[in-house]
């Protein structure tokens, strides 16, 4: 294949993972998640046995994939990649189990969608490294023990608290990864064009991490879009001008919020007179997921400052109000 057909075949997906950090020095951003883990393997690795298992919590895009591939690096080990929705059946995860090699690192992301069965076998497994495998049904069935190697288990989850108690007990380190601040994302930005070769002034650089939400995932997603008009309607090189053009384009607004973060806001303050109102109300308002307006929306919608989460439900702040060109009512509280 020639040179240039794999860069035409080249698509998102693959371009995010040329992206991706490779070590701990090359993450950018999560400086106090990055000392932790730095720690728990370090001190993993001098003792010569296998690090505790490890949650990684916080919304879409911020990293917690490129983590567990980075935490599987800095071990030397082998990172299998499966997540809950995949282990329907225990039968599933235990095949995965008994394939593991000693020291590998277990990546599941979306942990707390694990069906039941499996999230039990799960528990034996993180504990004793070993799983009872049910053979057969009713007074017949009969349980065979299975060894399984030592290994560190890493779970990604965007919703740590919809894991069950006993689960999240058995994790020795938790790492909330937070939004990125504007600096580290334009740190993001700066590296990326470095990688693809995009040609970008700081200026540009700065525009855009202030509307990526805060997700480097966005950001470099941005990032691809600026530059496919930099090369479409200019001449290859992403100004202000450049970025601020395109980004108009894709309805990406000065605080960054997208199409469905603008939806839930109107609703919430159009539909709802501001609330309060329950996540699942708000989402068939929006014709979404709850899962995915709880999850994606409402955490960014919160940090920005135009949500509040309330005992009774979702509430728009002044700054929402004000964000839609309205006014206020002069009773609100938050
Ligand atoms: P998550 O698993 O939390 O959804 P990912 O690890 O898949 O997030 O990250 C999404 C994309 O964002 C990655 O492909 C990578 O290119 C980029 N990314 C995430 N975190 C960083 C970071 N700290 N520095 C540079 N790029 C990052």
């Amino acid at each position: 294949e020639s040179p240039v057909t794999a860069e035409f075949v080249a698509d998102d997906a693959d371009i995010d993972a040329s992206l991706r950090p490779k070590s701990l020095d090359d993450f950018i951003g999560q400086p106090r998640v990055r000392e932790q883990l730095q720690l728990v393997l370090t001190g993993a690795k001098m003792r010569g046995g296998t690090p505790d298992h490890i949650l990684l919590s916080g919304p879409p895009g911020l990293g917690k994939t490129s983590m567990a591939m980075i935490i599987a690096g800095e071990l030397g080990t082998a990172l299998r990649l499966t997540s809950g929705p995949a282990l329907e059946r225990a039968g599933d995860l235990a095949a995965m189990l008994s394939n593991l090699v000693e020291g590998d690192v277990l990546f599941i992301d979306e942990i707390h969608r694990i069906a039941r069965p499996a999230e039990e076998m799960l528990y034996l497994a993180m504990e004793d490294f070993r799983v009872d495998v049910v053979v057969g049904k009713g007074p017949g069935a009969t349980s065979i023990p299975l060894e399984v190697a030592p290994f560190t288990l890493v779970g990604a989850t965007t919703r740590s608290g919809a894991l069950t108690g006993p689960l999240r007990d058995r994790f020795g380190f938790t790492a909330h990864m937070d939004f990125y601040d504007p600096p580290e994302l334009e740190r993001i930005l700066t590296r990326s064009a470095g990688i693809l070769g995009v040609r970008i002034t700081t200026d540009a650089a700065v525009e855009i991490a202030g509307r990526s939400r805060g997700t480097p995932r966005i950001a470099n997603r941005l990032l691809r879009r600026v530059r496919d008009y930099a090369d479409v309607r200019a001449d290859g090189i992403v100004t202000l001008e450049v970025a601020q053009a395109a980004l108009a384009v894709y309805d990406v607004d000065e605080l960054g919020l997208d199409r469905l973060d603008r939806a839930v806001l109107g609703a919430l303050v159009r539909s709802f007179g501001g609330g309060p109102v329950g996540v699942s109300t708000l989402a068939v308002a929006v014709g979404e997921e709850p899962a995915t307006v709880e999850e994606v929306c409402e955490p960014f919608l919160v940090r920005a400052g135009m949500v509040a989460r309330t005992p009774r439900g979702r509430v728009a702040t002044a700054a929402a109000w004000k964000q839609l060109g309205l006014v206020p009512p002069s009773d609100l509280t938050v």
